[in-house]
C-alpha cells in the first residue's frame, strides 16, 4: 500500500478539535470562536452530525443541516472540517458539503459490510478518510478497512486510535492497548496514527496524560473533545472540556519527542542500554525454556502417578506469591497476570503433551 499523507503542511501533533456532537449553530461556531480566541492549532474541527448511540433515544445527532453549520466554521475560521459518516447517504451528504477529511467511527469499522458500503460511495472521490479502530481489540479488521478504502482508489488515508471497548469497570472508557496501535503502523508504515485520548479516557482527569503518553510513542497527532460548557453536552459530556481549558492545561503542555537523535555520545548510551536489554532478553526465553523443562518432568510424573495437569490450589499459590515479589519492584498486577497466565497456559501445552505420550503408547 503506498499511502499519501493528509496533514502535510503542519508541525507536530496534530490537532483534530471540536465537539463530540453538532447541538447547535451557536455551540458549533462558539467553539470554533474559543478555539481561536485560545490560539489553538486546529488542522481540523471535528463535529457529529450523525452519532451512533449505544441505546435508543439518546440524541442522535442533527443530521444534514449541521454541515452548513461547520461549513461555516470553515468560512469564518479558516478551519478544515471533519464529520463521522456510516453509510451512502451519510457519505454523499458529506460529499456534497465539501467536508475535507471523512471519519468512519469504530461501530462503522467493526462491521465489514458498511465500510464497503461507504467505500462503495466514495469510488471515483479522492477524499481522505479517517479510520477508527474498531471497538473490539482486532488489528485485522482495522487494517481490513482501511484496505478497503484503498482498494477504491482512496490514496490519503489516516487511522485514529480510540482505544478499545472492554466489559467491566476499568481506569478508561476504552483501553488503549497501544501496541495495536504500533502494529497498525508497523503494517502500515505510511499511515498517520491519530490518538482520540477523548474517548479512551471517558473522563476529563487523564487527557493530558495519554496524549502525552501518545506523543511519547511518537504517534502523529491527537483528537480532543471540546464544548464551551462541556457539562451541558448533549454527548459525552463527562469527557468535554472548554477551548480555553484545552489549549491551556493539555495542549500547550504537550512535549513533542524528537523522532531521532544523531549526537553520538546519545546513540551510544541507547545502544549500550540495547544491548543489556537483548542479553536480559536471552536470558528470559533461556529462564522459560528451563521452567519448561521442568514442567515437563513434573507432567512425566504425574503421567506416572495418574493425576490431572491442572491443579487450583497450586496456581492460585504461584499467582499469589509472585503478586507479592512483584509490587514492591514497580511490576503492574495486570502486566504479572498477565505474564504468567501465558507462562501457566504454556507449561500446561507441555504438560499435555507429556500426557498425550501416555496415550499414544497405551
Ligand atoms: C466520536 O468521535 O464522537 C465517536 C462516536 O467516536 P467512536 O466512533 O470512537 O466511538
Ligand atoms: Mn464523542
Amino acid at each position: 500500500m503506498n499511502l499519501k499523507p493528509i496533514f502535510e503542511n503542519t508541525d507536530r501533533p496534530i490537532q483534530i478539535l471540536g465537539p463530540c456532537s453538532a447541538e447547535t449553530e451557536e455551540q458549533v461556531l462558539a467553539t470554533a470562536q474559543q478555539l481561536k480566541d485560545a490560539n489553538a492549532k486546529v488542522d481540523l474541527f471535528r463535529a457529529g452530525i450523525w452519532k451512533p448511540r449505544t441505546r435508543p433515544n439518546s440524541f442522535e445527532g442533527v443530521g444534514p443541516e449541521g454541515l452548513q453549520w461547520l461549513k461555516k466554521v470553515r468560512e469564518q475560521y479558516g478551519y478544515k472540517i471533519t464529520t463521522e459518516v456510516a453509510n451512502t447517504q451519510h457519505t454523499f451528504e458529506a460529499l456534497k458539503a465539501q467536508v475535507d477529511v471523512l471519519w468512519l467511527g469504530a461501530r462503522t469499522t467493526v462491521n465489514p459490510f458498511s465500510v464497503q458500503e461507504v467505500a462503495d460511495a466514495l469510488k471515483g472521490v479522492d477524499v481522505p478518510v479517517l479510520v477508527k479502530n474498531p471497538i473490539n481489540p482486532d488489528l485485522k479488521l482495522w487494517m481490513g478497512a482501511i484496505e478497503r478504502l484503498y482498494n477504491v482508489g482512496i490514496t490519503r488515508i489516516g487511522a485514529i486510535h480510540r482505544g478499545f471497548s472492554k466489559f467491566g469497570k476499568s481506569v478508561y472508557r476504552n483501553t488503549p492497548q497501544w501496541q495495536i496501535a504500533l502494529e497498525l503502523k508497523r503494517n502500515f508504515p505510511d499511515i498517520e496514527i491519530i490518538t482520540d485520548s477523548s474517548h479512551i479516557c471517558g473522563n476529563r482527569t487523564n487527557l493530558y496524560e495519554i496524549s502525552q503518553f501518545a506523543l511519547d510513542l511518537n504517534i502523529d497527532g491527537i483528537m480532543l473533545e471540546t464544548h464551551p460548557n462541556p457539562d451541558e453536552a448533549w454527548s459525552d459530556a463527562a469527557q468535554q472540556v472548554t477551548p480555553k481549558f484545552l489549549q491551556e492545561n493539555i495542549l500547550s503542555k504537550l512535549i513533542v519527542r524528537k523522532e531521532t537523535e544523531t549526537d553520538p555520545l546519545f546513540l551510544h548510551n541507547i545502544e549500550d542500554l540495547r544491548s543489556q536489554i537483548d542479553l536480559i532478553d536471552k536470558e528470559v526465553i533461556q529462564l522459560f525454556a528451563d521452567r519448561m523443562n521442568l514442567a515437563e518432568k513434573i507432567g512425566e510424573y504425574k503421567k506416572q502417578n495418574n493425576i490431572a495437569i491442572y491443579q487450583q490450589g497450586r496456581w492460585s499459590d504461584i499467582l499469589e506469591k509472585a503478586m507479592e515479589m512483584a509490587q514492591p519492584k514497580g511490576l503492574s498486577e495486570e502486566f504479572i497476570n498477565r505474564i504468567l497466565k501465558a507462562v501457566h497456559q504454556e507449561s500446561i501445552d507441555h504438560q499435555e503433551k507429556v500426557m498425550q505420550g501416555k496415550q499414544e503408547n497405551a
